[in-house]
Order: structure tokens, then C-alpha cells, then sequence
């Protein structure tokens, strides 16, 4: 019985942490620093399931401060665009191309599109997940990403929008080997990574591939 008691006391916990409904997450987002050049906006979507969001605020916000940390080295800002978009609850596992192609009608607007999904499988290795993928079907660009991923895979696959690919260099969050040095919180975008990014930049600028929201 204690076990019962322990369980369902758990579950409202984490039901009172959940944002009631997806508008909710809106609510407490970082915004751009009124320092940076260049602000631009993320569209986020994130599939319902029994009524409620699959992730939370804090887990957002988590993901648009380290996109933010990073992308300062470049004077490039993030944040929410618009309102946050409802995925049906199928989108919750993004299991082969088909479905990470579905969301490419709902990719529109001067902004990069970010869908969140709870498993996002390797469509390269059978019984494998991956965290997030940059995704370019027909000419689009968007972000899936798992509510798996670490609090830098929101940065690291707008590194792949700006035109990065995986990286050796220790430093890198483009670099996905394991490693002790540097400590996760001392990695960032090396400065070979930042000069393609920044030539990446004057091109997304000049082309109003991205506004400010
Ligand atoms: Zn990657």
C-alpha cells in the first residue's frame, strides 16, 4: 500500500509541474537580450498526450539559454516566435522518415521550426535514439527534438542550420565523442565553427531566410 500511496503522490507532482495546456509553455521563455544584433525567432510545436504538453517550461527555457549562450560568440539571439504549435499525440515517437518528413507543411515563416518529440529514433542504426536532428526535406529546414536530448542539443542543431557539420575539436558541442576534457559546461562553438557560422549568418540576413520576430 505504502508503494501505491508513494506512486500516486508522484504522479501529481509531476502533473502539477506540467503546464496545463500547450499555451502555457509560452509563459516564462527567455527572450533575445536587447544586446544582440541579431534576435530570431523559434516556432515551437509539441504533441498533446491525455490532454497535457509532453514537456515542460523549465525544459524549454533550458534549451533556449544554452542556444542563446552559444550563438552569442555570433551576436545571434533565439527566441519563441508566435505561439506554441499542438503536435497530435502520434507525434510523441518520430520513428522513420515518413514521420519526420509530416512536419515539413507546418514549416513556414521567417523563423526555424522546432518539434519536440518524446522518442526521436536513428533511422541509421535499428534500436537506436538520437537526441535531435537537423532535418532538410525538399529544400525546408527544421529541428526535431527529443525531450531526451541534453540541455545543449537545442545549440548544437542550429549549429547544423548555420552550416556545421560534426566536429573533432575537444572544445565543440558539435562534437559528439566521449570525453572528459573539457567539462560539458566549458564546450561551446570553436572559432574555425564560428567563421562558417558567421559567413552562414550574412547570407541568412541578406536573404531574409531569418527576421526578427
Ligand atoms: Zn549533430
Amino acid at each position: 500500500m505504502r508503494t501505491a500511496v508513494a506512486v500516486v503522490i508522484l504522479v501529481a507532482l509531476a502533473g502539477a509541474a506540467r503546464a496545463d495546456d500547450v499555451q502555457d509553455l509560452a509563459k516564462g521563455l527567455p527572450t533575445c537580450e536587447a544586446a544582440r544584433a541579431h534576435c530570431f525567432g523559434i516556432t515551437i510545436h509539441v504533441p498533446v498526450v491525455d490532454g497535457k504538453p509532453i514537456t515542460t517550461t523549465e525544459w524549454l527555457a533550458a534549451q533556449l539559454a544554452q542556444a542563446n549562450r552559444h550563438f552569442a560568440a555570433i551576436d545571434v539571439a533565439w527566441q519563441l516566435a508566435g505561439t506554441v504549435g499542438t503536435l497530435p499525440a502520434s507525434a510523441a515517437r518520430v520513428e522513420d522518415v515518413p514521420e519526420r518528413n509530416s512536419f515539413a507543411p507546418k514549416v513556414t515563416g521567417t523563423v526555424i521550426h522546432v518539434f519536440i518529440t518524446g522518442q526521436l529514433d536513428d533511422i541509421d542504426e535499428a534500436g537506436q535514439i538520437a537526441y535531435g536532428v537537423t532535418w532538410r526535406p525538399n529544400g525546408k529546414v527544421y529541428v526535431i527534438l527529443s525531450t531526451m536530448a541534453r540541455e545543449r542539443t537545442l545549440a548544437h542543431e542550429l549549429g547544423h542550420v548555420f552550416g556545421l557539420p560534426h566536429s573533432t575539436h575537444a572544445i565543440s558541442i558539435m562534437n559528439k565523442s566521449d570525453r572528459k576534457e573539457p567539462p560539458p559546461e566549458q564546450r561551446t562553438f570553436h572559432d574555425d565553427e564560428l567563421a562558417i557560422m558567421k559567413k552562414t549568418l550574412a547570407r541568412f540576413v541578406r536573404d531574409k531566410f531569418l527576421t526578427r520576430p
